[in-house]
């Protein structure tokens, strides 16, 4: 028994000094982050062709962590949708964007539309319908100007769910999109049964347009798809002048990436929404 004891300590030590230790650790500081006031949103625009505006504007959260510095949600989405963190930090982002509007408004702009990520978490919160409407109404503003971003495999995950709820977040007037896609094996027709308003290709198959044939061909079909279905189209991750050539001359309207902009922290944001033109 002694010997065993001896090894299951050297076990748990080794595993606590590694990664599950860190996880525990950052685990316990986003738990008060939002106490802390620690997160932050950053913004990125979404740029019609057609008109030639910053049509809509993604909010990203960001954890000012205090020893880390900025993260990136990769660093810490997943945690927070493990422990159940992202309820109270998507209700906050939500809260956060409607302040922002009010705040771009103040600054003399018209806040464009805004498009917020939902994780599958989230999406099962069962008072979430509620929750957002509540929030919005609080904050006096109209479900038609956000949009809700789900991924294709959120939506995958119990498609009888997700067509619930699309139905009553439709209903109270949010747009909807389907993030991410082409990455996560939905059919067409799954998706003709959702309320859907927008399509966000992935990046992985923007980034290597025009040049990479297969993916070349993949985004003109998902343009010309979205079209014959009278859905918007975003392309994301377009980071230079040839990418955004070929999107053009695929007549797929919005354009996100850092060829426009990196998503922007809010103090950012009022100067290139003023100062910004394109045609
Ligand atoms: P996403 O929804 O696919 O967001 C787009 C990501 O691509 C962002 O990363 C953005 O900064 C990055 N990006 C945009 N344009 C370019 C480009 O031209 N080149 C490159 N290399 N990257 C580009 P970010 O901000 O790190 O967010 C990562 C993911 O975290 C998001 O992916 C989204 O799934 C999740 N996320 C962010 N904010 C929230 C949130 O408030 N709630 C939830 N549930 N998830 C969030
Ligand atoms: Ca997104
Ligand atoms: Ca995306
Ligand atoms: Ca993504």
């Amino acid at each position: 028994a002694k010997q065993r004891g001896r090894n299951l300590y050297q076990f748990y030590t080794k595993d606590l000094n590694s990664q599950t230790y860190r996880h525990l650790v950052l685990e316990n500081q986003l738990v008060k982050a939002l106490a802390r006031d620690e997160f932050d949103i950053h913004y990125q625009p979404q740029v019609s062709l057609r008109t030639g505006k910053v049509e809509a504007l993604e909010a990203l959260v960001r954890w000012h962590h205090p020893e880390k510095g900025l993260l990136s949600p990769a660093h810490f989405i997943p945690i927070a949708e493990d422990t159940g963190i992202i309820e109270g930090l998507g209700l906050w982002v939500l809260k956060r964007v409607c302040e922002d509007m009010h705040r771009l408004r103040e600054a003399d702009i018209e806040p464009p539309r805004m498009a917020i990520n939902l994780s599958a978490r989230q999406f099962r919160q069962a008072k979430l319908v509620e929750r957002y409407a509540a929030i919005l109404k609080e904050h006096d503003i109209s479900p038609h100007r956000i949009e809700l971003e789900l991924t294709e495999s959120t939506i995958m995950q119990d498609i009888h769910v997700a067509v619930d709820m699309f139905r009553q977040l439709h209903q109270l007037g949010f747009r909807l999109a389907v993030d991410d896609f082409g990455t996560g094996y939905s059919s067409l027709n799954n998706l003709k049964h959702f309320p859907i308003h927008t399509l966000k290709i992935d990046r992985s198959f923007v980034s290597d347009t025009p040049h990479d044939r297969d993916d070349t061909a993949i985004v003109t079909a998902i343009v010309a798809m979205a079209k014959g279905l009278g859905l918007e189209v975003v392309a994301e991750g377009v980071e230079n002048e040839e990418q955004l050539a070929f999107l053009k001359q695929l007549d797929c309207e919005f354009i996100q990436g850092y060829y426009f902009s990196k998503p922007l922290p809010f103090s950012e944001l009022c100067e290139y929404l003023k100062a910004f033109s394109y045609s």
